[in-house]
């Protein structure tokens, strides 16, 4: 039997799709599997198609706003659970950065890249910050009504660097789990080139 593109080769493989018989010159591997050279370009052309469809015409500030509604959604919420049971459960963090770079992709119109990465990675840390400094000032707010002292808002954000310093590993890891988690949210799975 000979090569299906080179009638004086014998055959040594066949395509792992189509089953053409190839001699040594026209197979190439793919991942181990012997492919022909009229396969490999159409797989060259669908993952090409397919990073494109998930990569271009990606809707930025769309993106962008949806993620920032969801963080300060996220934040809002995590803040008056913690309030309410007297904890500060970093926990939200991760939920909050799932939330954050799931919204981030969905409003770029479904779409993945660097860019929405940095976006929701961003917002994000926001959130976060939103949220501990919700909570620093419902504290602030009922200190000022005890006794009288500095103005709530500005004595939230002056306990601000004291609070994160308080923070224990298990609370450092987890904020960076949920922003982390929001930047691997919209990465791109498709190879930009080749196979
Ligand atoms: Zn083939
Ligand atoms: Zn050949």
């Amino acid at each position: 039997m000979k090569c299906v593109n080179c009638p004086n080769e014998d055959v040594i493989y066949n395509c792992f799709l189509c089953s053409s018989p190839l001699c040594a010159q026209c197979e190439s591997k793919l991942r181990g599997n012997s492919v022909c050279p009229g396969c490999l370009e159409r797989l060259r052309q669908r993952r090409a198609a397919e990073y494109e469809e998930e990569t271009e015409h990606l809707n930025c500030p769309c993106g962008f706003l949806l993620g920032l509604l969801i963080a300060v959604g996220a934040a809002v919420a995590w803040s008056q659970v913690a309030l309410l049971t007297g904890g500060s459960f970093e926990v939200g963090a991760v939920l909050l950065g799932g939330m954050v770079g799931y919204a981030v992709m969905k409003g770029a119109g479904d779409k993945r890249g660097y860019v929405l990465q940095q976006i929701a990675a961003v917002l994000t840390l926001a959130g976060i910050l939103f949220a501990y400094f919700l909570v620093l000032l419902r504290a602030e707010h009922q200190a000022y009504a005890d006794l009288s002292g500095d103005s709530p808002l500005f004595a939230a954000l002056c306990a601000f660097p004291g609070y994160f310093c308080e923070l224990g590993t298990l609370a450092w890891a987890l904020l960076a789990l949920g922003a982390l988690l929001a930047y691997y949210i919209p990465r791109v799975r498709t190879p930009p080139a080749g196979l």
